[in-house]
């Protein structure tokens, strides 16, 4: 009793926190698992919400909810004074039919912008929600030796809020997330990196409806907008240097008419620009707006196109990155991690980074025996995320965390 008694006092910090990680791997998978199977779409996750209140609960540590819709904000108070620091987890899935056979599938169904979808943790929220919950055990168990605040931020909606409603990041800053206490610096981590800026736009044709057997009585919406879409795609194949920068320009749905026989009024289409580069960005808006208002016009028909700018750029702040690579490094071997001084990404962490410091990282979970081009990207119905990875993003958010407040 004694010598177990005196190994445990004994015992550091870090050590403490490397034990704990393990221990709470298997809670971390289940955890992740049911979050799996019930995934919600952005500021509808009240289950994952309650889910997330009554853990922290369980644990001792104070709970501020809801904020920003459904989002949650635990304050943990360590044992000795000291600054804030936040960590982030996003909360929502989107609307993908899951094509992964997984005991854990999800077959859940809702209605989104009025259509019945699938819906599925495509991009991986169900592994940050449990690794951040796994990372609030661990730190509950050594409070009275961290020397600061821990506060946990579960937000909702990251890929966007339903329309005519705000969430995300943002409207969690709007909601004092980062006060009260003030956050000195924000920490995320996403389990992929394939990320580039992105933007959305719309667009609508209007033509003028009329019977399917007599076209020529009207303007077809739907034939001009399958020659805008491939119009729009000899943007970046054909008029951008793709050698200077990537980009891409992607329609992502179409929507148009209700039966065989009637040739509809207007057509509506939305998509996605991705690009690394500011000045291309604006290029592309510019090449985009000409050609799908140039083809409709040829046509006879009229495109209203509207492009909505993209979360801002995520800027890791470089002194912090400096000063944190290094716990990233011991925590997950020193090849094993990359640091890149600044991250561009549509994510909207950028968000929290205007207000405070800001350090965002990539978590590894490809499946090992799969090669990048041949894994899932994110939002894919087939993405998937080798759990074995999640023990790595609990010890690693762990650690950060209480080196920060440590070094301060
Ligand atoms: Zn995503
Ligand atoms: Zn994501």
């Amino acid at each position: 009793m004694t010598a177990t008694t005196l190994s445990a006092s004994a015992a550091t910090l870090d050590q403490r926190i490397d034990d704990a990680s393990k221990k709470v791997e298997s809670t971390v998978i289940a955890c992740r698992r049911d979050i799996h199977q019930h995934p919600e779409l952005g500021n509808r996750e009240t289950r994952t919400s309650k889910l997330i209140a009554d853990r922290l609960r369980a644990l001792g540590i104070e709970v501020k909810t809801p904020i920003a819709h459904t989002g949650v904000v635990g304050i943990l108070k360590g044992g000795k004074p000291g600054r804030v620091v936040a960590l982030r987890a996003d909360m929502d899935a989107l609307p993908v039919t899951e094509q992964v056979d997984l005991p854990f599938k999800s077959t859940v169904r809702t209605t989104f912008n009025g259509q019945e979808v699938g819906v599925m943790h495509a991009c991986g929220h169900d592994a940050h929600v449990a690794i951040l919950l796994g990372v609030a055990e661990v730190l509950a168990g050594v409070r009275d030796e961290i020397p600061g605040t821990v506060k946990f931020l579960f937000q909702p909606a990251e890929e966007g809020a339903p329309e005519g409603e705000q969430g995300g990041a943002e409207l969690m800053v709007k909601d004092g997330a980062l006060e009260n206490p003030h956050v000195d610096a924000v920490f995320g981590l996403h389990v992929t990196s394939r990320y580039a800026v992105g933007e959305s736009f719309k667009i609508k044709i209007h033509g003028k409806q009329t019977h399917g057997a007599y076209p020529w009585l009207g303007v077809d919406p739907i034939v001009v907008a399958s020659q805008i879409v491939l119009g729009l795609q000899t943007i970046p194949s054909r008029q951008l240097d793709v050698s200077l920068a990537p980009a891409i320009v992607t329609v992502g749905a179409i929507h148009g008419g209700v039966r065989n026989n009637i040739i509809p009024d207007e057509v509506e289409m939305i998509g996605t620009i991705r690009s690394l580069d500011q000045k291309m960005r604006d290029d592309i808006h510019a090449r985009i707006k000409r050609t799908a208002e140039d083809i409709a016009a040829a046509g006879g028909a009229k495109a209203d196109v509207a492009i909505t700018t993209g979360y801002p750029v995520t800027y890791n702040d470089p002194a912090l990155t400096e000063k944190m690579a290094p716990t990233l490094r011991r925590v997950a071997g020193d090849k094993n991690v990359t640091v890149v001084n600044a991250t561009l990404g549509a994510e909207d962490f950028s968000f929290y980074q205007q207000k405070v410091p800001g350090l965002f990282f990539w978590l590894g979970t490809r499946p090992k025996d799969k090669t990048a081009e041949e894994a899932a990207s994110n939002h894919s119905p087939f993405f998937y995320v080798d759990e074995s990875g999640l023990e790595l993003g609990v010890r690693a958010m762990s650690h950060v965390a209480v080196d920060y407040l440590k070094s301060n």
